[in-house]
């Protein structure tokens, strides 16, 4: 088999830059010739995964299918590149670190004094490299952070070595850097690309391809003087203008040849002649630039300031937007700001609610209000996980009358424990660890609304939570009119609910979002805001 070929890229000046988009444009571009392509982001930061990270500070935690908590960027090369990415596919330097020394408290180093080099980097390598022999052509490796950090350097030195052991042809380094525009002097300004360069040589790496994100087109003459100033080819000096949405970048690079010229660096020629099926992308963009009408769904969350902490989410309603030729307009809800005298200003414009995911008491009593408001008006909601306990503590106290109805994540005394832990031996059993992670089978039950939004007997979702419907309560809830739907399909524990008499009203604990795809559009994001249209035009017509 032919060697496993690696694309690193690094980012120089500042951080967000959009490293991960770029990344996984690339390996849209690559794939649509026939690659097989897949993935590893490395971050600089010691928390050994980015579970326990506050959203506030890293966005949202996104969960692959075998249960690892990672960095968002994952999610955008599911999306992008529509492959399923796992545990090895991202690692801190906690991680990285954690194993080093749990192999030395083993004694595996034999007495040797454990160093960064070579062990550290040697463990770098090792989890770059566990891709090989597993018939990919192209392993894109993502570094987090910002060249010239001290916490990226191990891994920039892991590169070098890699170029070093591999040779030049089978490692490329992508630089993503910032190209400034001083408004007050009228120029872009190429010196901070200058530094973040030298920075990447005096670690003995030497750029291959430099992407450059501008405000404004970059002149064939400040391509050449970057191009002069690290010597880096012109024709691989690739400008990445800003754009309106993430989904142009892919074309954008390939207008400037990017994948041809990253190809060509790693002896491809043959495949870079190849072209590029990229039909279906642009048919995506197509409906996405050009939608027939907008619905406005409001997101009901206590972390809506961050709209990065919600990734997954915003972009499955795209994915569903665009299935349904829509434009999907976010009403961003703060659940903690939301009382009962302003719910009707805040919520009265959206044509469906989703209630976001969620841990801990703060703004649920928001949730819990728009969960109600959504019910008694009719409008479709959506509920994802935290939502859907909500959804449940919502009915009990208002339709069932448990007036003190609780999860006891909340209140571990409430007299009506709806939400609750598993008993001691079934969480054991069914979780592992404190929390139930990745992907498990569900059956839908015929004539359910979340059946016939899957159109298919048994699903399989991805879970991250720890509390569950407490199932004594099923029988009560159902007869008052709340449908248990789906269920576990070993443990028969409720996966969603839904309501009678309410044209759609859908709650899962596990999480759609993370599997919604450009080429697949989830089923429950494309039903959810199907419906809320619906209720747009329904609304429409009885204003006449
Ligand atoms: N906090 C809830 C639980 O642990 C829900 C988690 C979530 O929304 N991801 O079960």
């Amino acid at each position: 088999m032919q060697q496993t070929k690696y694309i690193v890229i690094a980012g120089g000046v500042t951080s967000s830059l959009g490293k991960g988009i770029v990344a996984a444009s690339l390996g849209k571009l690559l794939q649509a010739r026939g690659l097989k392509v897949t993935v590893i982001k490395l971050d600089p930061y010691i928390n050994v995964d980015p579970g326990t990270l506050n959203p506030y500070e890293h966005g949202e935690v996104y969960v692959t299918r075998d249960g690892a908590e990672t960095d968002l960027d994952l999610g955008y090369y599911e999306r992008f590149l529509n492959i399923t990415t796992g545990k090895d596919n991202n690692a801190t330097t906690g991680k990285v670190y954690q194993n080093v020394i749990l192999k030395e408290r083993r004694g595996d180093y034999l007495g040797k004094t454990v160093q960064v080099i070579p062990h550290i980097t040697d463990e770098i390598k090792r989890r770059i490299r566990v891709f090989e022999d597993k018939g990919y052509d192209i392993v894109l490796v993502e570094i987090g952070g910002t060249v010239g950090d001290i916490e990226s350097l191990p891994f920039i030195e892991a590169v070098r070595q890699m170029i070093l052991e591999l040779g030049r042809e089978n490692v490329v380094t992508v630089l993503l850097t910032l190209i400034p525009y001083l408004h007050a002097a009228g120029e872009l300004k190429t010196k901070p690309t200058q530094h973040s360069v030298k920075f990447l040589m005096q670690s003995g790496v030497q750029p291959d391809v430099l992407v450059c994100r501008t405000e404004k087109p970059l002149s064939d003459d400040i391509k050449r003087k970057i191009a002069l100033a690290t010597n880096v080819p012109l024709d691989a000096v690739i400008e990445s203008i800003d754009v309106n949405s993430i989904y142009e970048v892919p074309l954008k690079l390939a207008e400037q040849n990017f994948d041809s010229v990253v190809l060509k660096r790693l002896g491809l020629e043959s495949i870079s002649r190849r072209k590029p099926q990229m039909d279906a992308w642009k048919a995506f963009l197509e409906r996405y630039n050009h939608p027939q009408d907008e619905v406005n769904i409001a997101l009901v969350g206590k972390y809506v300031e961050l709209h990065d902490a919600y990734k997954s989410i915003r972009e499955a309603l795209v994915h569903g937007g665009v299935a349904n030729k829509l434009k999907v307009n976010i009403l961003w809800v703060n659940s903690e700001k939301l009382n009962t005298d302003n719910i009707h200003e805040k919520l009265s414009a959206a044509h469906g609610i989703l209630i976001a995911p969620g841990f801990g008491s703060r703004g649920i009593e928001g949730k819990i209000l728009a969960l109600k408001y959504a019910r008694e008006n009719k409008v479709p909601l959506l509920g994802i996980c935290f939502g859907m306990q909500m959804a449940v503590i919502e009915f009990a106290r208002n339709v069932l009358g448990l007036k003190k109805a609780n999860s006891t994540e909340i209140d571990p005394e409430t007299p009506y424990p709806v939400i609750d832990l598993l008993p001691e031996q079934l969480e054991k059993e069914l979780m592992g660890g404190t929390m139930r992670l990745g992907a498990f089978d569900i059956d839908l039950k015929p004539g359910t609304l979340i059946r016939k939004a899957f159109g298919t007997e048994r699903i399989s979702e991805r879970h991250r939570h720890r509390y569950f419907f407490n199932e004594s309560y099923g029988e009560m809830f159902q007869k008052a009119g709340m449908k248990i739907s789906a269920t576990d399909a070993v443990s028969g524990l409720t996966e969603a609910i839904e309501l009678e008499n309410h044209p759609w009203f859908v709650a899962v604990q596990f999480h759609p979002e993370y599997q919604s795809t450009v080429d697949y559009p989830h089923p429950l994001f494309k039903a959810f805001v199907r419906e809320a249209y619906q209720r747009k035009k329904t609304k429409n017509g009885s204003k006449k």
